[in-house]
Protein backbone atom coordinates (compact mmCIF):
# COMPACT_ATOMS: atom_id res chain seq x y z
CA UNK A 1 0.00 0.00 0.00
CA UNK A 2 3.03 2.20 1.04
CA UNK A 3 4.45 1.71 -1.94
CA UNK A 4 1.57 2.35 -4.41
CA UNK A 5 0.90 5.71 -2.48
CA UNK A 6 4.55 6.61 -3.12
CA UNK A 7 4.35 5.95 -7.00
CA UNK A 8 1.03 8.26 -6.90
CA UNK A 9 1.70 10.98 -5.04
CA UNK A 10 5.18 11.01 -6.93
CA UNK A 11 5.45 14.55 -8.61
CA UNK A 12 6.74 14.61 -12.27
CA UNK A 13 8.54 17.44 -13.97
CA UNK A 14 10.02 17.85 -17.05
CA UNK A 15 13.24 18.73 -15.48
CA UNK A 16 15.19 18.40 -12.42
CA UNK A 17 18.00 20.61 -11.47
CA UNK A 18 20.08 19.31 -8.42
CA UNK A 19 21.19 22.29 -6.57
CA UNK A 20 20.35 26.27 -6.16
CA UNK A 21 23.84 27.81 -6.61
CA UNK A 22 25.01 30.25 -8.93
CA UNK A 23 24.71 26.85 -11.46
CA UNK A 24 20.92 25.77 -10.84
CA UNK A 25 19.68 29.30 -10.43
CA UNK A 26 20.93 30.17 -14.21
CA UNK A 27 19.53 26.41 -15.34
CA UNK A 28 16.16 27.02 -14.16
CA UNK A 29 15.74 30.45 -15.62
CA UNK A 30 16.48 28.95 -19.24
CA UNK A 31 14.33 26.06 -18.82
CA UNK A 32 11.40 28.29 -17.73
CA UNK A 33 12.19 30.08 -20.57
CA UNK A 34 11.64 27.05 -22.29
CA UNK A 35 7.88 26.45 -20.78
CA UNK A 36 9.99 23.58 -19.30
CA UNK A 37 8.03 22.63 -15.96
CA UNK A 38 11.40 22.60 -13.61
CA UNK A 39 11.87 21.66 -9.66
CA UNK A 40 15.44 22.46 -8.37
CA UNK A 41 16.06 20.51 -5.14
CA UNK A 42 18.72 22.15 -2.30
CA UNK A 43 20.24 20.27 0.31
CA UNK A 44 20.76 23.67 2.12
CA UNK A 45 17.54 25.66 3.70
CA UNK A 46 18.05 28.49 0.86
CA UNK A 47 19.62 29.06 -2.20
CA UNK A 48 22.79 30.58 -3.32
CA UNK A 49 25.16 27.43 -2.89
CA UNK A 50 28.91 28.28 -2.45
CA UNK A 51 27.96 31.67 -1.06
CA UNK A 52 25.03 30.12 1.28
CA UNK A 53 27.71 27.79 2.79
CA UNK A 54 30.98 29.49 3.23
CA UNK A 55 30.06 32.34 5.60
CA UNK A 56 34.20 32.30 7.29
CA UNK A 57 35.06 35.80 8.14
CA UNK A 58 37.13 37.00 5.13
CA UNK A 59 35.27 35.29 2.54
CA UNK A 60 35.00 36.68 -0.63
CA UNK A 61 35.56 36.58 -4.82
CA UNK A 62 39.11 36.54 -6.06
CA UNK A 63 37.48 37.02 -9.58
CA UNK A 64 37.25 40.59 -10.29
CA UNK A 65 33.18 41.17 -9.41
CA UNK A 66 32.01 42.60 -12.48
CA UNK A 67 33.37 39.55 -14.31
CA UNK A 68 31.45 37.40 -12.16
CA UNK A 69 27.65 38.19 -11.96
CA UNK A 70 25.43 36.94 -14.89
CA UNK A 71 25.18 38.50 -17.94
CA UNK A 72 21.72 36.98 -19.58
CA UNK A 73 20.02 40.21 -18.35
CA UNK A 74 20.61 43.88 -19.47
CA UNK A 75 17.84 44.68 -16.52
CA UNK A 76 19.72 42.92 -13.99
CA UNK A 77 23.04 44.60 -14.71
CA UNK A 78 21.64 47.62 -14.85
CA UNK A 79 19.75 47.11 -11.42
CA UNK A 80 22.80 45.61 -9.35
CA UNK A 81 26.03 47.42 -7.94
CA UNK A 82 28.96 46.05 -6.79
CA UNK A 83 30.34 47.54 -4.14
CA UNK A 84 33.73 45.81 -4.06
CA UNK A 85 35.95 44.98 -6.85
CA UNK A 86 36.23 40.95 -4.55
CA UNK A 87 33.13 41.32 -3.55
CA UNK A 88 32.23 40.10 -0.27
CA UNK A 89 29.93 36.54 0.12
CA UNK A 90 27.27 38.65 2.03
CA UNK A 91 26.77 40.54 -0.87
CA UNK A 92 27.16 37.67 -3.25
CA UNK A 93 24.41 35.83 -1.32
CA UNK A 94 21.99 39.02 -1.23
CA UNK A 95 22.98 39.37 -5.19
CA UNK A 96 21.75 35.66 -5.97
CA UNK A 97 18.69 36.51 -3.58
CA UNK A 98 17.49 39.20 -5.79
CA UNK A 99 18.33 37.33 -9.25
CA UNK A 100 16.02 34.91 -7.91
CA UNK A 101 13.25 37.06 -6.39
CA UNK A 102 13.38 38.96 -10.08
CA UNK A 103 12.71 36.25 -11.92
CA UNK A 104 10.60 34.45 -9.22
CA UNK A 105 12.54 31.60 -9.46
CA UNK A 106 12.15 30.43 -6.24
CA UNK A 107 8.75 29.28 -6.56
CA UNK A 108 10.21 25.99 -8.37
CA UNK A 109 12.74 25.69 -5.44
CA UNK A 110 12.77 23.03 -2.73
CA UNK A 111 14.65 23.80 -0.14
CA UNK A 112 16.53 21.06 2.36
CA UNK A 113 16.16 18.66 0.16
CA UNK A 114 18.94 16.83 0.24
CA UNK A 115 19.42 14.35 -3.25
CA UNK A 116 20.54 10.86 -2.23
CA UNK A 117 19.78 8.88 -5.29
CA UNK A 118 18.66 9.28 -8.93
CA UNK A 119 17.96 6.47 -10.68
CA UNK A 120 17.09 5.81 -14.46
CA UNK A 121 13.65 4.56 -15.69
CA UNK A 122 14.53 2.97 -19.01
CA UNK A 123 10.82 2.31 -20.31
CA UNK A 124 9.39 5.71 -19.17
CA UNK A 125 12.81 7.22 -20.35
CA UNK A 126 12.58 9.50 -17.13
CA UNK A 127 14.76 10.04 -14.29
CA UNK A 128 13.62 9.90 -10.72
CA UNK A 129 15.56 11.47 -7.92
CA UNK A 130 14.88 10.32 -4.07
CA UNK A 131 15.67 13.27 -1.14
CA UNK A 132 16.99 12.25 2.53
CA UNK A 133 13.15 12.34 3.63
CA UNK A 134 12.15 9.42 1.51
CA UNK A 135 10.32 11.68 -1.16
CA UNK A 136 10.58 11.25 -4.58
CA UNK A 137 10.01 12.90 -7.94
CA UNK A 138 10.12 12.07 -11.91
CA UNK A 139 11.33 14.32 -14.61
CA UNK A 140 12.90 13.47 -18.49
CA UNK A 141 15.75 15.73 -17.22
CA UNK A 142 18.15 15.38 -14.62
CA UNK A 143 20.37 18.42 -14.95
CA UNK A 144 23.50 18.21 -12.24
CA UNK A 145 24.33 21.31 -10.73
CA UNK A 146 25.84 20.49 -7.60
CA UNK A 147 29.11 22.47 -7.62
CA UNK A 148 32.37 21.33 -7.81
CA UNK A 149 33.30 22.40 -4.24
CA UNK A 150 30.29 21.27 -2.43
CA UNK A 151 31.43 17.99 -0.70
CA UNK A 152 33.32 19.09 2.54
CA UNK A 153 35.84 16.75 4.05
CA UNK A 154 36.82 16.93 8.17
CA UNK A 155 40.66 15.62 9.06
CA UNK A 156 40.55 11.73 9.07
CA UNK A 157 41.43 12.51 12.62
CA UNK A 158 40.57 10.28 16.40
CA UNK A 159 38.60 12.45 18.37
CA UNK A 160 36.69 14.72 15.74
CA UNK A 161 33.48 14.08 18.09
CA UNK A 162 35.21 14.67 22.00
CA UNK A 163 35.83 18.29 21.79
CA UNK A 164 34.09 20.56 24.19
CA UNK A 165 33.59 23.69 22.49
CA UNK A 166 32.23 24.91 19.08
CA UNK A 167 34.20 23.58 15.82
CA UNK A 168 33.44 24.56 12.48
CA UNK A 169 33.89 23.69 8.85
CA UNK A 170 34.80 27.05 6.65
CA UNK A 171 31.97 25.44 4.33
CA UNK A 172 29.32 24.76 6.97
CA UNK A 173 29.52 27.68 8.85
CA UNK A 174 27.05 29.57 11.59
CA UNK A 175 24.64 31.94 9.91
CA UNK A 176 25.06 34.15 13.15
CA UNK A 177 28.03 35.91 13.67
CA UNK A 178 30.86 33.92 15.49
CA UNK A 179 32.94 36.18 18.04
CA UNK A 180 36.32 35.20 18.61
CA UNK A 181 37.30 38.26 20.93
CA UNK A 182 38.84 36.71 24.10
CA UNK A 183 39.16 32.99 22.40
CA UNK A 184 41.66 30.71 21.84
CA UNK A 185 41.28 29.59 18.35
CA UNK A 186 42.89 26.67 16.35
CA UNK A 187 42.39 26.65 12.75
CA UNK A 188 43.11 23.33 10.85
CA UNK A 189 44.50 24.02 7.04
CA UNK A 190 46.36 26.77 4.65
CA UNK A 191 44.38 26.47 1.56
CA UNK A 192 42.45 29.15 0.18
CA UNK A 193 39.69 29.46 2.68
CA UNK A 194 42.14 29.85 5.77
CA UNK A 195 44.17 32.04 3.83
CA UNK A 196 41.24 34.15 3.72
CA UNK A 197 39.85 33.76 7.04
CA UNK A 198 42.90 33.95 9.11
CA UNK A 199 44.01 37.73 9.10
CA UNK A 200 40.00 38.61 10.34
CA UNK A 201 40.20 35.60 12.96
CA UNK A 202 43.68 36.93 14.05
CA UNK A 203 42.02 40.52 14.44
CA UNK A 204 40.03 39.87 17.28
CA UNK A 205 40.58 36.52 18.54
CA UNK A 206 43.14 35.96 22.03
CA UNK A 207 45.50 33.65 20.88
CA UNK A 208 44.87 32.34 16.93
CA UNK A 209 46.88 28.58 16.22
CA UNK A 210 47.55 27.73 12.40
CA UNK A 211 48.36 24.03 11.73
CA UNK A 212 49.88 23.58 8.59
CA UNK A 213 50.55 20.79 6.44
CA UNK A 214 51.93 21.95 3.50
CA UNK A 215 52.00 26.12 2.56
CA UNK A 216 50.42 27.54 -0.59
CA UNK A 217 51.66 29.88 -3.03
CA UNK A 218 49.52 32.84 -2.31
CA UNK A 219 49.27 36.55 -3.84
CA UNK A 220 48.06 39.83 -2.79
CA UNK A 221 44.11 40.13 -3.74
CA UNK A 222 44.06 44.17 -3.61
CA UNK A 223 40.76 45.04 -2.98
CA UNK A 224 39.27 47.85 -3.03
CA UNK A 225 35.78 49.42 -2.57
CA UNK A 226 33.64 50.91 -6.11
CA UNK A 227 32.23 53.73 -5.94
CA UNK A 228 28.90 55.13 -7.95
CA UNK A 229 30.53 56.78 -10.63
CA UNK A 230 32.81 54.06 -11.28
CA UNK A 231 30.24 51.09 -11.18
CA UNK A 232 28.73 54.01 -14.08
CA UNK A 233 31.84 53.43 -15.52
CA UNK A 234 31.63 49.61 -15.59
CA UNK A 235 28.39 49.20 -16.64
CA UNK A 236 29.09 50.59 -19.58
CA UNK A 237 31.99 48.08 -20.33
CA UNK A 238 30.15 44.90 -19.34
CA UNK A 239 29.75 43.82 -22.93
CA UNK A 240 33.74 44.59 -23.73
CA UNK A 241 34.59 42.78 -19.96
CA UNK A 242 32.64 39.62 -20.99
CA UNK A 243 33.69 39.88 -24.25
CA UNK A 244 37.42 40.06 -23.39
CA UNK A 245 36.70 37.11 -20.61
CA UNK A 246 35.41 34.51 -23.64
CA UNK A 247 39.17 35.12 -25.17
CA UNK A 248 41.10 34.03 -22.15
CA UNK A 249 42.50 30.80 -21.10
CA UNK A 250 40.44 30.79 -17.64
CA UNK A 251 37.70 32.61 -18.45
CA UNK A 252 38.85 35.79 -16.20
CA UNK A 253 39.92 38.86 -17.99
CA UNK A 254 43.46 38.48 -17.42
CA UNK A 255 45.48 37.00 -20.49
CA UNK A 256 48.81 35.60 -20.42
CA UNK A 257 51.74 36.96 -21.99
CA UNK A 258 53.21 34.52 -24.72
CA UNK A 259 56.51 35.31 -24.05
CA UNK A 260 58.80 33.03 -22.28
CA UNK A 261 60.04 33.77 -19.03
CA UNK A 262 63.66 33.10 -19.65
CA UNK A 263 64.10 34.71 -22.89
CA UNK A 264 62.72 38.40 -21.05
CA UNK A 265 65.66 39.84 -19.80
CA UNK A 266 66.11 39.42 -16.04
CA UNK A 267 65.14 43.50 -14.23
CA UNK A 268 62.42 43.52 -17.22
CA UNK A 269 61.22 40.53 -16.15
CA UNK A 270 61.13 41.47 -12.01
CA UNK A 271 59.56 44.92 -13.12
CA UNK A 272 56.75 42.62 -14.99
CA UNK A 273 56.26 40.51 -12.07
CA UNK A 274 56.28 43.85 -9.47
CA UNK A 275 54.10 45.34 -11.61
CA UNK A 276 51.43 42.37 -11.33
CA UNK A 277 51.84 41.52 -7.84
CA UNK A 278 50.64 45.31 -7.27
CA UNK A 279 48.04 44.76 -9.31
CA UNK A 280 44.33 43.54 -8.23
CA UNK A 281 43.06 40.09 -8.71
CA UNK A 282 44.77 36.94 -10.40
CA UNK A 283 47.11 39.00 -12.70
CA UNK A 284 49.88 37.67 -11.22
CA UNK A 285 49.03 33.44 -11.93
CA UNK A 286 46.71 34.28 -14.59
CA UNK A 287 48.05 37.37 -16.79
CA UNK A 288 51.87 35.83 -16.08
CA UNK A 289 54.27 34.57 -19.07
CA UNK A 290 52.28 31.26 -19.74
CA UNK A 291 55.23 28.83 -19.70
CA UNK A 292 55.39 29.19 -15.43
CA UNK A 293 52.59 26.41 -16.28
CA UNK A 294 55.21 24.43 -18.57
CA UNK A 295 58.46 25.00 -17.81
CA UNK A 296 60.60 24.19 -14.49
CA UNK A 297 62.90 26.72 -14.96
CA UNK A 298 60.68 29.53 -15.95
CA UNK A 299 58.47 28.13 -12.70
CA UNK A 300 61.71 28.65 -10.48
CA UNK A 301 61.99 31.71 -11.15
CA UNK A 302 58.11 33.03 -10.84
CA UNK A 303 58.19 31.44 -7.38
CA UNK A 304 61.90 32.81 -6.35
CA UNK A 305 60.22 35.93 -6.91
CA UNK A 306 56.81 35.17 -4.94
CA UNK A 307 59.20 33.70 -1.95
CA UNK A 308 61.15 37.14 -1.54
CA UNK A 309 57.97 38.63 -1.53
CA UNK A 310 57.20 36.30 1.65
CA UNK A 311 60.59 36.87 2.94
CA UNK A 312 60.11 41.09 2.80
CA UNK A 313 56.64 40.42 4.13
CA UNK A 314 57.10 37.84 7.21
CA UNK A 315 59.72 39.65 9.97
CA UNK A 316 60.57 35.76 11.40
CA UNK A 317 62.89 34.06 8.80
CA UNK A 318 61.99 31.17 10.25
CA UNK A 319 58.34 31.56 9.97
CA UNK A 320 58.67 32.87 6.48
CA UNK A 321 60.57 30.06 5.65
CA UNK A 322 57.65 27.65 6.63
CA UNK A 323 55.25 29.77 5.14
CA UNK A 324 57.34 29.03 1.57
CA UNK A 325 56.21 26.20 -0.49
CA UNK A 326 58.65 23.71 -1.24
CA UNK A 327 57.33 20.80 -2.85
CA UNK A 328 55.47 22.66 -5.62
CA UNK A 329 55.63 25.82 -7.66
CA UNK A 330 53.96 28.57 -7.69
CA UNK A 331 50.58 28.53 -9.46
CA UNK A 332 50.66 24.48 -9.97
CA UNK A 333 47.85 24.67 -7.00
CA UNK A 334 45.20 27.11 -7.14
CA UNK A 335 46.99 30.22 -6.18
CA UNK A 336 44.50 31.96 -3.04
CA UNK A 337 44.60 35.38 -3.10
CA UNK A 338 45.36 36.91 0.16
CA UNK A 339 44.33 40.23 2.24
CA UNK A 340 47.29 40.47 4.90
CA UNK A 341 47.63 36.88 5.08
CA UNK A 342 51.45 36.85 5.79
CA UNK A 343 51.71 40.08 7.95
CA UNK A 344 49.18 37.77 10.59
CA UNK A 345 51.94 35.59 10.98
CA UNK A 346 53.36 38.91 12.69
CA UNK A 347 51.06 39.11 15.43
CA UNK A 348 51.88 38.39 19.06
CA UNK A 349 48.73 36.12 19.16
CA UNK A 350 48.98 34.34 15.87
CA UNK A 351 51.18 31.04 16.00
CA UNK A 352 52.42 28.79 13.15
CA UNK A 353 52.38 24.95 14.17
CA UNK A 354 54.07 22.67 10.69
CA UNK A 355 52.12 19.27 11.35
CA UNK A 356 55.08 17.95 9.43
CA UNK A 357 56.84 18.19 12.34
CA UNK A 358 54.45 17.53 14.88
CA UNK A 359 51.85 15.66 13.55
CA UNK A 360 47.82 15.68 15.01
CA UNK A 361 47.45 12.33 16.81
CA UNK A 362 44.25 13.71 17.80
CA UNK A 363 41.43 16.35 18.91
CA UNK A 364 40.69 16.11 22.54
CA UNK A 365 38.15 17.09 24.66
CA UNK A 366 40.46 20.20 25.20
CA UNK A 367 41.65 21.26 21.54
CA UNK A 368 44.75 19.33 19.33
CA UNK A 369 47.10 16.82 20.48
CA UNK A 370 50.14 16.86 18.60
CA UNK A 371 53.08 14.56 18.85
CA UNK A 372 55.17 16.82 20.92
CA UNK A 373 51.74 18.44 23.44
CA UNK A 374 48.28 19.01 23.83
CA UNK A 375 47.23 22.58 22.42
CA UNK A 376 44.38 23.96 24.26
CA UNK A 377 41.31 25.89 22.97
CA UNK A 378 37.86 26.93 22.77
CA UNK A 379 36.89 26.92 19.11
CA UNK A 380 38.04 24.82 16.48
CA UNK A 381 38.23 25.75 12.69
CA UNK A 382 38.39 22.85 9.90
CA UNK A 383 39.90 24.66 6.93
CA UNK A 384 40.45 21.41 5.24
CA UNK A 385 38.76 21.56 2.23
CA UNK A 386 36.71 19.47 -0.47
CA UNK A 387 36.39 16.15 -2.69
CA UNK A 388 36.79 18.07 -5.43
CA UNK A 389 34.31 17.64 -8.65
CA UNK A 390 33.15 14.58 -7.88
CA UNK A 391 32.97 14.24 -4.40
CA UNK A 392 29.37 15.82 -4.53
CA UNK A 393 28.33 13.52 -8.00
CA UNK A 394 29.90 10.05 -5.32
CA UNK A 395 27.44 11.58 -2.71
CA UNK A 396 24.34 10.59 -4.97
CA UNK A 397 23.63 7.24 -5.87
CA UNK A 398 23.31 7.66 -10.34
CA UNK A 399 22.00 4.89 -11.56
CA UNK A 400 21.95 4.56 -15.72
CA UNK A 401 20.15 1.65 -17.38
CA UNK A 402 20.62 -2.01 -16.27
CA UNK A 403 21.51 -0.38 -12.67
CA UNK A 404 25.06 0.64 -14.07
CA UNK A 405 26.12 3.27 -11.00
CA UNK A 406 28.61 6.19 -12.58
CA UNK A 407 30.98 6.03 -9.03
CA UNK A 408 31.81 2.46 -10.75
CA UNK A 409 32.17 3.86 -13.88
CA UNK A 410 33.65 6.54 -12.75
CA UNK A 411 35.92 4.80 -9.96
CA UNK A 412 39.67 5.68 -11.67
CA UNK A 413 38.13 9.59 -12.73
CA UNK A 414 35.79 10.96 -14.74
CA UNK A 415 34.49 9.84 -17.98
CA UNK A 416 32.65 12.51 -20.25
CA UNK A 417 31.78 14.00 -23.80
CA UNK A 418 32.52 17.43 -23.14
CA UNK A 419 32.32 17.47 -19.55
CA UNK A 420 28.56 17.67 -20.37
CA UNK A 421 27.34 14.01 -20.77
CA UNK A 422 28.53 10.55 -19.97
CA UNK A 423 27.83 7.54 -21.79
CA UNK A 424 25.04 5.07 -20.76
CA UNK A 425 23.20 8.45 -18.79
CA UNK A 426 20.65 9.40 -21.13
CA UNK A 427 19.35 12.72 -20.07
CA UNK A 428 21.82 13.39 -17.53
CA UNK A 429 22.76 17.11 -18.22
CA UNK A 430 26.06 18.35 -16.20
CA UNK A 431 26.33 21.97 -15.06
CA UNK A 432 29.75 22.69 -14.73
CA UNK A 433 30.56 18.75 -15.30
CA UNK A 434 34.21 17.58 -14.56
CA UNK A 435 35.95 17.48 -17.74
CA UNK A 436 34.60 21.38 -18.58
CA UNK A 437 37.13 24.13 -18.98
CA UNK A 438 36.55 26.10 -15.64
CA UNK A 439 37.99 29.12 -13.78
CA UNK A 440 36.49 32.33 -13.53
CA UNK A 441 33.26 30.23 -12.57
CA UNK A 442 30.37 31.91 -13.79
CA UNK A 443 31.52 32.42 -17.06
CA UNK A 444 31.93 28.56 -17.27
CA UNK A 445 28.47 28.14 -15.70
CA UNK A 446 27.20 30.32 -18.22
CA UNK A 447 28.50 28.58 -20.98
CA UNK A 448 27.38 25.40 -19.77
CA UNK A 449 24.00 26.27 -19.34
CA UNK A 450 23.51 27.91 -22.85
CA UNK A 451 25.07 25.34 -24.56
CA UNK A 452 22.49 22.52 -22.87
CA UNK A 453 20.01 24.63 -23.36
CA UNK A 454 20.85 24.72 -26.98
CA UNK A 455 20.79 21.27 -27.20
CA UNK A 456 17.38 20.72 -25.67
CA UNK A 457 15.87 23.59 -28.07
CA UNK A 458 17.38 21.51 -30.88
CA UNK A 459 15.58 18.04 -29.19
CA UNK A 460 12.67 19.86 -28.86
CA UNK A 461 12.75 21.24 -32.35
CA UNK A 462 13.14 17.18 -33.61
CA UNK A 463 10.46 15.92 -31.37
CA UNK A 464 13.50 13.57 -29.40
CA UNK A 465 12.79 12.94 -25.84
CA UNK A 466 16.07 10.95 -25.27
CA UNK A 467 19.89 11.63 -25.69
CA UNK A 468 22.48 9.59 -24.84
CA UNK A 469 26.28 10.08 -26.24
CA UNK A 470 28.35 7.71 -27.73
CA UNK A 471 31.24 5.97 -25.66
CA UNK A 472 33.79 6.71 -28.50
CA UNK A 473 33.12 10.16 -27.72
CA UNK A 474 33.52 9.91 -24.52
CA UNK A 475 36.84 8.21 -24.93
CA UNK A 476 37.96 10.28 -27.34
CA UNK A 477 37.00 13.61 -25.21
CA UNK A 478 38.48 11.67 -21.90
CA UNK A 479 41.92 11.39 -23.61
CA UNK A 480 41.78 15.02 -24.51
CA UNK A 481 41.47 15.93 -21.33
CA UNK A 482 43.81 13.82 -19.81
CA UNK A 483 46.46 14.79 -22.29
CA UNK A 484 46.17 18.56 -21.70
CA UNK A 485 46.10 18.24 -17.77
CA UNK A 486 49.84 15.42 -17.86
CA UNK A 487 51.36 18.02 -19.77
CA UNK A 488 51.30 20.99 -17.08
CA UNK A 489 53.36 20.92 -13.94
CA UNK A 490 50.30 20.97 -11.95
CA UNK A 491 49.66 17.17 -13.09
CA UNK A 492 52.58 16.33 -10.60
CA UNK A 493 51.29 17.99 -7.73
CA UNK A 494 48.69 16.84 -4.98
CA UNK A 495 45.95 18.36 -4.85
CA UNK A 496 41.69 18.69 -5.22
CA UNK A 497 42.55 19.49 -8.72
CA UNK A 498 44.48 16.77 -9.42
CA UNK A 499 42.01 14.99 -7.23
CA UNK A 500 43.86 13.91 -4.10
CA UNK A 501 42.14 14.23 -1.05
CA UNK A 502 43.78 12.31 1.88
CA UNK A 503 40.47 12.75 4.07
CA UNK A 504 38.75 10.75 1.65
CA UNK A 505 39.22 6.50 1.04
CA UNK A 506 40.19 5.96 -2.02
CA UNK A 507 41.47 9.63 -2.94
CA UNK A 508 45.18 9.25 -2.95
CA UNK A 509 45.78 9.04 -6.57
CA UNK A 510 46.02 11.71 -9.25
CA UNK A 511 43.02 12.12 -11.55
CA UNK A 512 41.99 14.47 -14.08
CA UNK A 513 39.16 16.47 -13.27
CA UNK A 514 38.86 19.50 -15.50
CA UNK A 515 39.84 20.86 -19.16
CA UNK A 516 42.73 22.28 -18.79
CA UNK A 517 43.52 23.08 -22.45
CA UNK A 518 42.63 27.06 -22.83
CA UNK A 519 38.62 27.60 -22.64
CA UNK A 520 38.87 29.07 -26.33
CA UNK A 521 39.61 25.82 -27.73
CA UNK A 522 36.38 24.59 -25.04
CA UNK A 523 33.83 27.31 -26.51
CA UNK A 524 35.05 26.00 -30.46
CA UNK A 525 34.85 22.88 -30.00
CA UNK A 526 31.48 23.06 -28.03
CA UNK A 527 30.17 25.46 -30.29
CA UNK A 528 31.13 23.08 -33.04
CA UNK A 529 29.52 19.89 -32.08
CA UNK A 530 26.52 22.16 -31.57
CA UNK A 531 26.66 23.70 -35.38
CA UNK A 532 26.67 20.21 -36.84
CA UNK A 533 23.88 19.55 -35.68
CA UNK A 534 25.09 17.55 -32.76
CA UNK A 535 25.93 14.12 -34.61
CA UNK A 536 28.41 12.88 -31.09
CA UNK A 537 24.75 11.99 -29.69
CA UNK A 538 21.96 9.48 -30.43
CA UNK A 539 18.57 10.72 -30.19
CA UNK A 540 15.26 9.08 -29.65
P1 LIG B 1 42.02 23.35 0.21
O1 LIG B 1 42.63 24.30 -0.71
O2 LIG B 1 41.88 21.94 -0.23
O3 LIG B 1 42.80 23.43 1.57
C1 LIG B 1 42.58 22.52 2.59
C2 LIG B 1 43.68 22.70 3.59
O4 LIG B 1 43.49 21.83 4.68
C3 LIG B 1 45.05 22.37 3.00
O5 LIG B 1 45.97 23.27 3.52
C4 LIG B 1 45.29 20.95 3.51
O6 LIG B 1 46.65 20.59 3.58
C5 LIG B 1 44.69 21.06 4.89
N1 LIG B 1 44.30 19.78 5.47
C6 LIG B 1 43.32 18.96 5.04
N2 LIG B 1 43.27 17.89 5.83
C7 LIG B 1 44.22 18.02 6.77
C8 LIG B 1 44.64 17.22 7.86
N3 LIG B 1 44.06 16.05 8.10
N4 LIG B 1 45.65 17.68 8.61
C9 LIG B 1 46.24 18.87 8.34
N5 LIG B 1 45.88 19.67 7.34
C10 LIG B 1 44.88 19.24 6.55
O7 LIG B 1 40.53 23.83 0.63
P2 LIG B 1 39.98 25.32 0.71
O8 LIG B 1 40.94 26.21 1.36
O9 LIG B 1 38.61 25.23 1.26
O10 LIG B 1 39.91 25.75 -0.79
C11 LIG B 1 39.45 24.85 -1.80
C12 LIG B 1 39.17 25.60 -3.05
O11 LIG B 1 37.97 26.36 -2.89
C13 LIG B 1 40.20 26.62 -3.45
O12 LIG B 1 41.32 26.07 -4.09
C14 LIG B 1 39.39 27.49 -4.37
O13 LIG B 1 39.27 26.95 -5.64
C15 LIG B 1 38.04 27.50 -3.68
N6 LIG B 1 37.94 28.69 -2.83
C16 LIG B 1 37.66 29.84 -3.48
C17 LIG B 1 37.58 31.00 -2.79
C18 LIG B 1 37.27 32.25 -3.57
O14 LIG B 1 36.96 32.22 -4.72
N7 LIG B 1 37.36 33.37 -3.00
C19 LIG B 1 37.80 31.02 -1.42
C20 LIG B 1 38.07 29.82 -0.78
C21 LIG B 1 38.14 28.66 -1.50
P3 LIG B 1 47.39 19.95 2.28
O15 LIG B 1 47.63 21.09 1.38
O16 LIG B 1 48.61 19.34 2.83
O17 LIG B 1 46.44 18.95 1.69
Amino acid sequence: MSAVLAVTNRQTYDAIIIGAGLSGIHQLYRLRELGMKARVFEAGADLGGTWYWNRYPGARFDSESWSYGYSFSDELLNEWDWKEHFSPQSDNLEYLNLVADKFDLRRDMQFSSCVTAAHWDDSANQWTVTLESGETASARFLFTAVGILSAHTLPRVPGLETFRGPAYHTARWPHTPVDFSGKRVGIIGTGASAIQAIPEIAKQAKQLTVFQRRPNWAAPLHNARIGKAEMEEIRNRYSQIYARCATTPGWFIHQPDPRNTLEVPPEEREAFWEKKYAEPGFGIWMGNFSDIQLDEKANAAISAFIASKIRQRVKDPKVADKLIPKDHGFGTRRVPLESGYFEAYNRDNVLLVDVNETPIERITPAGISTRDKEHEFDMLIYATGFDGVTGAFDRIDFRGPGGVRLRDVWADGPRTYLGQLVDGFPNLLMVLGPHTARGNIPRAIEHSVEWQTGLLRFMREHNYIRVETRPEHVAEWTQTVVKAAQRLLSWKVDSWQTGVNRNVEGRSVRRVLGYNGNAVNYRRVTAEVAAGGYREFVFR
